[in-house]
């Protein structure tokens, strides 16, 4: 099938606002059949909205990864398949296995994919043994699989985690994204986040750097467990604001009927500007029952209905905000300095420079020795320069050496193994998903921005240790 044939791509294509409402898949086997009862009574709650499309965002966070997808979807339809978006989770695949699973989806005629590196867990690290080694799919790579193993066939899209706020992080993530665009994805789908400006941030990236790929915008309906949750670091790259966090926490003083009807509202608000600020869908995560899917595309289409005008609907959201700051820091970086005054770029992009990323004296001189010593390393058996590596880089000793690719900073430093980009999970101040590191795309940053090689970046893919 060709790849713009799914609806999906079809309403991608001709720009016709849609939302997706996110179902994980059962992590045990004992779960399917549960699992089954709820897409039965979503089917029908879906296909009974003539009037707004909808489809359904299946994510994987089982820890075991199958091979075969066939268990979950006995009785869905075509027609919700061709609406639907599956999320292909990196952690604890192979190469090998995700050959498996193109088949399988392809099989089941889900066409429409996005490959993510996936996130940590704590359930799945062994008590006592910090971030045990769970290998992890780029999602780069997969990408570049999904490509070249069925040519065509899917149309394959992107994460990528515009609510950063510093110039690396901000960075980092945006070139991960243009990478991903160069190996194969035709759409990219945003973190879900409280920070509208950075919704608007990514798209006004994506125009300057004239690339009209459509984007996706995943919310949040939250409970007040949720939000605690949030708050104590458990969601990877979900971060809100102190004063966001004072918000809830009010919301959720006079019960839940009060708490559930301003997330409703604030559902609503995000909805419309998503749609104003030039996104093509939405995608609502938390949305435990059907019957709440059903609520979910009933207010967002009242919204759409509410809101006709970026200038209304910005005075709304500013006004329920009610100068509470939904970005986490008092010096949060935005990539541009005129966003939220107007809809469009309109020819007038002011981007700030990246401050405060410059390197410290010893940092350039161990950047000068690696750069003396192992310029070449990607091209050199392993054992060449061992000590050296060891000593500069903390080289683990892989079959194929990375680190002259990757600004001198060994990709097996970070926990994922990633090579090509950050994950989006890092946390406030840049710190990793595990908590006991900095991200290293930090420093990989920083070293391109003073060796004016930022290009390479996204340029450069860099291959996995087979
Ligand atoms: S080092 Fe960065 S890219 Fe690697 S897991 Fe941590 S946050 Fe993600």
């Amino acid at each position: 099938m060709d790849k713009c044939l799914t609806d999906f791509s079809g309403w991608l294509k001709r720009g016709d606002f849609f939302v997706l409402v996110e179902v994980p898949l059962p992590e045990e086997r004992a779960d399917v059949p549960v699992f089954e009862g709820i897409l039965r009574r979503m089917q029908s709650v879906l296909a009974s909205r003539p009037g707004l499309k909808a489809g359904i965002a299946f994510t994987d966070n089982s820890a075991e990864r199958s091979s075969d997808f066939s268990m979950f979807f006995k009785d869905l339809s075509p027609a919700l398949k061709s609406q639907s978006l599956f999320y292909l989770s990196g952690r604890g695949n192979s190469l090998g296995n995700l050959a498996l699973q193109v088949e399988s989806l392809k099989r089941l005629e889900f066409f429409n994919v996005v490959p993510v590196t996936g996130e940590s867990r704590a359930s799945l690290r062994k008590p006592g043994a910090g971030h045990a080694r769970v290998p992890y799919l780029d999602s780069v790579h997969m990408i570049e699989k999904l490509s070249g193993l069925a040519a065509g066939a899917f149309c394959c899209g992107s994460a990528v985690n515009p609510f950063k706020y510093s110039p690396e992080e901000t960075y980092t993530q945006y070139y991960k994204l243009m990478k991903k665009f160069k190996a194969g994805a035709a759409f990219a789908v945003a973190q879900a986040g409280w920070d509208m400006k950075k919704l608007q941030e990514l798209r006004w990236f994506l125009e300057m750097r004239d690339c009209h790929a459509p984007t996706l915008a995943r919310m949040m309906v939250l409970t007040p467990e949720l939000s605690e949750e949030i708050f104590a670091c458990a969601h990877p790259g979900l971060m809100v604001s102190e004063d966001i966090r004072g918000i809830l926490r009010e919301e959720n003083k006079y019960g839940y009927a009060q708490f559930a009807s301003a997330q409703w509202r604030r559902l609503q608000i995000m909805a419309a500007g998503a749609r104003l600020l030039g996104y093509s869908a939405v995608q609502v995560a938390g949305v435990e029952r059907p019957e709440h899917a059903e609520s979910v595309l009933a207010k967002i289409a009242e919204a759409l209905e509410e809101f006709r005008t970026f200038e209304e609907w910005r005075a709304e959201y500013q006004n329920h905000l009610s100068r509470a700051e939904p970005s986490p820091f008092p010096f949060s970086y935005y990539m541009f300095e005129n966003l939220f005054q107007w809809q469009y770029p309109e020819g007038c992009l002011k981007v700030r420079d990246p401050r405060g990323c410059g390197l410290g004296t010893w940092e350039k001189i161990r950047y000068e020795i690696c750069s003396l010593l192992l310029s070449k390393a990607h091209r050199q058996v392993p054992e060449e320069h061992y000590f050296s590596k060891k000593l500069l880089v903390k080289c683990r000793g892989c079959k194929y050496c990375r680190v002259s690719l990757t600004q001198f900073v060994c990709p097996e430093t970070c926990p994922k193994g990633l090579a090509n980009g950050p994950c989006g999970g890092s946390f406030a101040g840049g710190l990793c998903e595990f908590r006991d590191r900095k991200c290293i795309y930090g420093q990989i940053f920083r070293n391109a921005l003073w060796k004016k090689e930022v290009g390479s970046l996204e340029d450069r893919i860099v291959k996995p240790v087979e």
